[in-house]
């Protein structure tokens, strides 16, 4: 007999070897694509901005191959006149409120404890509570015999772990620890001087030692020093976003066979507030400031001081459906005015993160109607007005469809061949629920066919003796002619019971 009421057991089944299936399929996609990837991509010509000491933006234009015979262009494409050792600088990334929305999922413990010394006896770590508008303290270990040192917080060093008020109080954003800097990584540019090999020593004049950290916590910005293990409040600023470690200035060097000198040898701190970007001196002290025009207020930038009373920002927005980025360059004196603004597109130089391949990366990874159909639909429309390329997602929904509509058609034509292939299925075996199967499959595509097809063993079929239909033999009766089938004869093994 078959039980003809019973759907959900074998639907559940399916379902879960559909997103077996899935997951397997799309890991192979992934595979296979980075793999075609990486081989386009060792061929590909990239051009990139780059920001001289002088604040001068050009392309820096070279063969991923071969970053050696990398030459420059000026923005708008002529070669430019700039020396391969040239100093190019880092940029400060610092990010806007808006900009960084708090990541919505569980954070996980590599992203809530961070090391941040460099010392050589002692590991400092800062562990985070995991929650949006947390709290942080600090805990050190000895490396000799990985005993627990002690731990610092708001009132500086002690040997229990501070109480949730005698915390620091910080956020975490997208960027994780943004408003948390560690002079050692902070300060990237030190690494080609003289300041490799001197973890353990204190840096002359106010350079920064590795051993500072610099963060926000509330209204404040703290300096925790892991070798005295002191902890001191070193200026007040209302609304701070981000902290971040600013590049000496440097000038054109009038010596002969030396193109370019220091300018200011401080390390100096760069912290952006929701109003204006604060240089401070290790000590707290306001070295200069530049306010932020209105338009850039929301965004997340890079931050280049070029020299005392310029500044250079810089942002960047993929441009999700002509492709590549968009960058803006924005020269600004310390009143806030725009001096001279920039703009460039350059193609992405990443073949998986290409506005015109990804859409096709993510139908082939899931080729499932129901999911990929209403997410192309919305997610992109969405990307395009963020990028600026549209006014409105309703309006982008039609760019979406004249872009896209082969691999919708494709995507959805396969939901409705495998729905078929599954409608024949059901009718050559006689099986029941027709319609969830083939509603399942049609729905969701490849994933949901496999899963329909293994979720069962499906009967031997025979022809039926009475009306010669090729029939499956797992009943009673043909299901074709409604014969019942003849018992087989017995072969005197049979028991009895
Ligand atoms: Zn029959």
């Amino acid at each position: 007999m078959i039980e003809r009421n019973r759907i959900w057991q074998p639907w559940f089944l399916a379902t879960v070897l559909a997103v077996g299936f899935g997951i397997v399929w799309a890991t192979a996609m992934v595979w296979c694509l980075s793999m075609v990837a990486e081989r386009s991509h060792s061929l590909r010509l990239i051009r990139r901005p780059v920001v001289r000491a002088d604040g001068a933006v050009i392309l820096e234009c070279f063969m991923s191959n071969c970053y050696m015979n990398r030459h420059f262009e000026t923005l708008d494409g002529k070669r430019a006149d700039v020396h391969r050792r040239d100093p190019m600088m880092d940029g400060t990334w610092l990010v806007s409120e808006k900009e960084s929305p708090e990541m919505p999922w569980f954070y996980f413990w590599d992203r809530r404890a961070k090391p941040v010394s460099e010392q050589r006896a002692t590991r400092w770590y800062i562990i985070h509570d995991g929650q949006k508008n947390g709290k942080a303290y600090f805990v050190g270990y000895d490396l000799k015999d990985c005993q627990c040192i002690g731990y610092l917080g708001r009132n500086g060093f002690q040997l229990t772990e501070p109480a949730p008020e005698d915390q620091f109080a910080i956020r975490l954003r997208e960027a994780v620890y943004s408003s948390v800097i560690c002079s050692g990584d902070e300060f990237r540019w030190r690494r080609n001087d003289d300041f490799e090999e001197i973890h353990d020593q204190a840096p002359a004049g106010s350079r920064i030692p590795p051993w500072m950290i610099y963060l926000i916590s509330g209204d404040q910005l703290v300096t925790v020093n892991l070798r005295a293990r002191t902890v001191k409040v070193v200026r007040e600023l209302p609304n701070m976003i981000t902290v971040g470690g600013v590049e000496p200035l440097k000038k054109k060097s009038k010596e002969k066979g030396k193109r370019w000198t220091t300018v200011d040898n401080r390390d100096l701190l760069a912290v952006r507030t929701d109003q204006a970007v604060v240089v401070l001196d290790p000590q707290g002290r306001e070295v200069r400031r530049f306010p932020i025009p209105k338009s850039l207020q929301t965004r997340d930038f890079q931050f280049y001081q070029v020299d005392p009373t310029t500044a250079l920002i810089q942002t960047a927005r993929a441009l999700y459906h002509q492709g590549g980025e968009k960058y803006r360059f924005v020269w600004l004196n310390n009143q806030g005015d725009i001096q001279r603004e920039e703009l460039c597109r350059l193609p992405s130089y990443s073949f998986m993160n290409n506005a015109k391949v990804e859409p096709w990366i993510a139908g082939a990874m899931i080729p499932v109607p129901i999911l990929y159909t209403p997410g192309v639909l919305t997610i992109l429309p969405s990307r395009y007005v963020e990028s600026g390329e549209a006014a409105d997602p309703s309006g982008a929904v039609g760019t979406v469809l004249a872009d896209l509509w082969p691999l919708l058609l494709l995507i959805n034509a396969s939901g409705v061949v495998l729905a078929w292939l599954c409608y024949r299925r059901q009718k050559r075996y006689a099986q029941p629920w027709t319609w969830v199967w083939v509603g399942f499959v049609l729905l969701f595509g490849l994933p949901a066919f496999v899963g329909y097809l293994f979720h069962r063993r499906w009967p031997a079929e025979a022809a039926c003796p009475a009306c010669e239909a090729t029939v499956p033999r797992d009943r009673e009766a043909c299901f074709a002619c409604g014969e019942e089938f003849p018992t087989p004869a017995p072969t005197g093994v049979e028991i009895f019971a």
